[in-house]
């Protein structure tokens, strides 16, 4: 069995340890698109390379949280969240595409 620790590196390889909402390097925190509580796995195509203010606002921490910690104004989380989601989303699209 693979353990998670050997997953993450693997996935921090393939995306160059690059954000793949953002862009910004280096980033180190691996995050599944489909989450796990829906049945998300871990296999590779699910999971993708976030830096921790992307990975933030797509986590399920409170907004008032992510607010103070990143320095984003609270009103704009909503819209900060919907454009990492929907990068992600297109990256997964284009990953599946090009297989
Ligand atoms: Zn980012």
């Amino acid at each position: 069995m693979t353990s998670w620790q050997e997953i993450s590196f693997q996935v921090l390889r393939r995306d160059n340890c690059q954000c793949q909402s953002c862009g910004k390097r280096p980033a180190g925190q691996v995050h599944p698109f489909v989450p796990r509580s829906e049945g998300g796995s871990d296999e590779l195509s699910n999971l993708i390379t976030l830096c921790g203010r992307c990975h933030m606002l797509v986590s399920t921490v409170p907004d008032w949280i992510v607010a103070r910690v990143w320095k984003i104004t609270l009103s704009n989380i909503p819209l900060e969240r919907q454009m990492v989601q929907g990068r992600i989303k297109r990256k997964v699209e284009q990953r599946s595409k090009s297989r």
